[in-house]
């Protein structure tokens, strides 16, 4: 049986690794079949990662990770979890390939996903213009012209955080109002840079190497027109990758899995959580990391004390 069993290969799941195997503990990783890295992987330059002043590639991050995870004992299988078992003192994870393992404790760390638009060139385009984080890449769009899709909160504080940077930040929104809290309404209405397209969704994304315009389709006619922007930000929403814990683990009202105070522990005992699957606010690559090392620290806490238990009652 394994002491620590980790789910994920984002920045979470890999400095828990980190942080667990430099503790003796032998993590064992499942990094998924298809998705090693996590979200990073999808991305170009990531320059506010602490300690990379040049910036670096998301994909060149996660590789370090890994390796600094591995140098130290961390067992890496590609290969995804497809189900959980968590009733038990002893937790059980069942990979891909079907095999069991077992482990006292489990750090859960799948991360989320955002919600695409499903179009043609959107995945071409990610990282060259079409973005789903304005925080990370806000920066590359200084003095353009760029539109942001949706109408909820996210949408809203997107948008309006843009204009730091952008000289003009279209939204663009397939009903003819807004989801958004009124305050956010409020203050994205007032800010002069900001101009809503209403009853329209995005019907092309163009662009050789890096986005040049939008095709934009009426909702109300079908008729279409050209936007010509540099940026897309697709804020439509985004799903905490919980679909193996449904009514095993206490979820909040967001999705997300529900964690105790500032810890990593969740409504099971053993079973620590970690990264975006648990936060439904700053979705950070250093913030997901941090969350690892809560979750790496707090797994080492519950295994020292059922080391102790176990201690005190071969002594009786
Ligand atoms: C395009 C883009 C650009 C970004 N740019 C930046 C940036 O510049 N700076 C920044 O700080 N943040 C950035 N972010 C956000 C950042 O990537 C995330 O906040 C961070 O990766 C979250 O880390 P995580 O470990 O929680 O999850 P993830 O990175 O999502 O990793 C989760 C991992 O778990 C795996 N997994 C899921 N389910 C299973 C399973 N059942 N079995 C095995 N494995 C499983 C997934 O395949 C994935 O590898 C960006 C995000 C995107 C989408």
């Amino acid at each position: 049986m394994h002491q620590i069993i980790i789910i994920g290969s984002g920045p979470a799941g890999f400095t828990a690794a980190i942080y667990a195997a430099r503790a003796g503990l032998k993590p064992l990783l499942f990094a998924s079949s298809v998705a090693v890295g996590g979200e990073l992987m999808n991305t170009t330059e990531v320059e506010n990662f602490p300690g990379f002043p040049e910036g670096i590639q998301g994909p060149e991050l996660m590789q370090r990770m890994q390796e600094q995870a591995e140098k130290f004992g961390t067992q890496v299988v590609y290969d995804d979890i497809t189900e959980v078992d968590f009733s038990g003192d002893v937790k059980r994870v069942t990979a891909g390939d079907g095999t069991v393992h077992e482990a006292e404790t489990v750090i859960y760390a799948t991360g989320s996903a955002n919600r695409k638009l499903g179009i043609a060139d959107e995945d071409r385009l990610s990282g060259h213009g079409v973005s789903w984080c304005a925080t990370c890449d806000g920066f590359f769009f200084r003095e353009k012209t760029i539109a942001v899709v949706g109408g909820g909160d996210s949408a809203m504080e997107e948008a309006t955080f843009l204009t730091r940077f952008a000289d003009k930040v279209y939204v663009i929104h397939r009903r003819s109002e807004l989801k958004a809290s009124k305050i956010m309404q409020e203050r994205a209405f007032q800010n002069e840079k900001i101009e809503f397209i209403w009853d329209s969704e995005v019907a092309a994304i163009h662009g050789e190497n890096e986005v040049t315009g939008l095709t934009l389709r009426s909702t109300a006619d079908g008729s279409e027109r050209e936007l010509p922007v540099t940026g897309l930000f697709v804020a439509i929403g985004n799903d905490p990758r919980t679909h193996l814990v449904h009514g095993k683990l206490e979820l909040t009202a967001e999705g997300t899995i529900a964690v105790d105070g500032r810890t990593s522990r969740t409504s099971v005992p053993g079973v620590f959580a970690a990264g975006d699957v648990v936060d439904p606010t700053y979705r950070q690559a250093i913030t997901a990391a941090a969350s690892g090392t809560v979750a790496a620290l707090d797994a080492e806490h519950h295994l020292a004390a059922l080391e102790q238990e176990r201690s005190a009652l071969s002594a009786v």
